[in-house]
């Protein structure tokens, strides 16, 4: 008999003053891939993770799901954003102990980006599909072995990408939001932290 595998996906922050949940959560219904971009390799920085959140080669693992599946379930009080500049991606975290939380579009976007800091669930392939592929790796600090890369190209993963979009926002999946309020709104003040 198969195993059962539940369908919540456990997150929390390093202290565990943070909790939240993705449910229900299935490799369909999410996105897991590395980015190397240089803005979320500045995201870590600000924070001081980087140790924590950027690989050999600076990517950060990132698993996609539809916004309205994501609740926080304690310590959501320690809420905070920031903006690397005045039109950027919002960019959550947990100011306890400032672990990246994920990163938005505004509020008509049916999707959050979870930063796998934040991540804390020991089935995480086996709920969220493995790492499909690696975006923006030419901004990466140096080659990427194969088998870090992942099987597929940005284009593909790009498409592949646009296409749970698009999905999720005909289904209407960017609200409920733990993230924007009715007005689409942020729910913290976001700072704008340049660099
Ligand atoms: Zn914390
Ligand atoms: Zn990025």
């Amino acid at each position: 008999m198969d195993q059962v595998i539940s369908s919540t996906l456990s997150l929390s922050c390093q202290c565990k003053k943070t909790r939240a949940q993705v449910e229900p959560i299935s490799p369909k219904q999410a996105n897991h891939l590395t980015c190397y971009c240089s803005d979320c390799q500045k995201f870590a920085a600000a924070l001081n993770r980087k140790e924590e959140v950027l690989n050999q080669y600076a990517g950060t693992t990132i698993v996609q799901v539809p916004i309205a599946h994501f609740k926080f379930t304690e310590g959501k009080e320690h809420l905070a954003c920031l903006r690397l500049t005045e039109k950027g991606l919002y960019r959550w975290y947990a100011k306890c102990c400032n672990t990246p939380i994920g990163n938005t579009l505004n509020a008509g976007w049916p999707f959050i980006g979870i930063i796998h800091s934040f991540i804390d669930d020991d089935k995480l392939v086996e709920k969220a599909g493995k790492m499909k592929g690696s975006v923006h790796i030419k901004e990466a600090t140096g080659k990427i072995p194969e088998q870090l890369l992942g099987p597929q190209g940005h284009t593909k993963l790009l498409l592949a990408t646009l296409q749970k979009l698009a999905l999720w926002k005909l289904q209407g999946k960017n609200k409920p939001s733990e993230f924007f309020d009715n007005n689409g709104l942020p729910v913290v003040v976001a700072h704008i932290q340049a660099h």
